[in-house]
């Protein structure tokens, strides 16, 4: 069988190599470690290069045959100290802290659809009217790239990932996919969503592009809403604590914004997103740092959407930092 290992690079990027090994159970594949050349990823000197490439999360994959997999690894060095961009180590002793809380994270994943790093939408020069039709758009003006999403979709689909939906976003070829897990499984899956759309793209020269603002000037940025909440939230009617956890996390802005993607360019309060500096919320408020749906207000119970994180955050620090931040309230 043919077991495709994947894992974060030193510029917090994807990289993977196959490794073909007798037919074994999926308990078996977690236990087979692996290493890497880390100094050419960022993550070594040249002298001591060899990574520690540890399973973590296992899938089918939908790139083989039904007997194939994706193994999402942990990157460790000779020391076993994590890697340079290995987060997850850190936001797992986090999520074992709290486990019976039942955190739940909705991820909403925009991207463009790029080729050399410009948006496909993007003929030549020219600039397409802003803000025309493209959000949830149809019809090739205003839908563009449909067809490698659908089947970047269904990429994700076939190796079991938790996907909830999809749609066209507000620039030209920019899209959203999400997923919704409970724990660390969300983050996990979010690193494999991007692998599978990236990995969809490859077959056609074009790349999943996560910059958060790859359109300068009047266009919408990308980001990466986290829907929110415990299984206290989800149950009981606690409107007040999940009033007492919004104000919290805004406590914890400074130290929240940096973990969550390069958004000093996107976070401009320009384009239903809110204040780089200064923390808000509100009902049903798509220009808030934190949104509450008007479902949550009406049954005192249900999520939170944190509307700061960028595309191009990482998930592990985004869903443990949300989960360090609020278990106490
Ligand atoms: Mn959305
Ligand atoms: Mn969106
Ligand atoms: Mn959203």
């Amino acid at each position: 069988m043919k077991l495709e290992y994947i894992w974060i690079d030193g510029y917090s990027t994807l990289r993977s190599k196959t490794r073909c090994v007798e037919s074994c159970d999926t308990d078996a594949i977690l236990k087979l470690t692996w290493n890497y050349d880390g100094s050419s990823t960022n993550q070594s000197s040249g002298k001591d290069s060899e990574v520690l490439l540890k399973p973590v999360y296992i899938t089918k994959d939908p790139f083989r045959t039904k007997n194939d997999y994706l193994v999402l690894c942990e990157a460790f060095l000779p020391d076993g100290m994590p890697a340079k961009c290995n987060y997850r180590s850190k936001a797992k002793d986090i999520f074992d802290k709290y486990t019976e809380l039942k955190p739940m994270y909705g991820i909403e994943q925009e991207f463009f659809i790029s080729k050399h790093s410009k948006p496909i939408g993007i003929l030549g020069s020219q600039m397409p009217d802003p803000q025309k039709d493209y959000y949830c758009g149809v019809g090739g003006d205003n839908a563009i790239g449909r067809h490698y999403v659908e089947e970047a979709l269904d990429n994700c689909l076939k190796a079991g990932l938790s996907i909830t939906g999809m749609n066209a976003e507000v620039a030209p070829s920019q899209w959203e996919i999400q997923l919704c897990s409970i724990g660390i499984e969300a983050a996990d899956q979010l690193i494999l969503l991007r692998y599978i759309v990236n990995r969809t793209f490859e077959k056609y020269g074009l790349t999943m592009d996560l910059s958060p603002k790859p359109l300068k000037g009047d266009w919408n940025g990308s980001g990466c809403h986290v829907n929110f909440s415990t299984e206290r939230m989800r149950d009981e009617e606690c409107y007040d604590n999940i009033m007492k956890c919004i104000t919290h996390l805004g406590s914890k802005h400074k130290e929240s914004i940096k973990m969550y993607g390069d958004n000093k360019e996107r976070l401009t309060g320009e384009h239903e997103t809110s204040s780089f500096d200064i923390f808000s919320w509100g009902i049903a408020d798509r220009s808030a740092s934190v949104r509450i749906p008007r479902d949550t207000v009406k049954n005192k119970k249900g999520y939170f959407e944190d509307r700061r994180p960028s595309s191009n955050m990482d998930p592990y620090l985004v869903t443990s930092s949300l989960l360090k931040f609020i278990h106490k309230v």
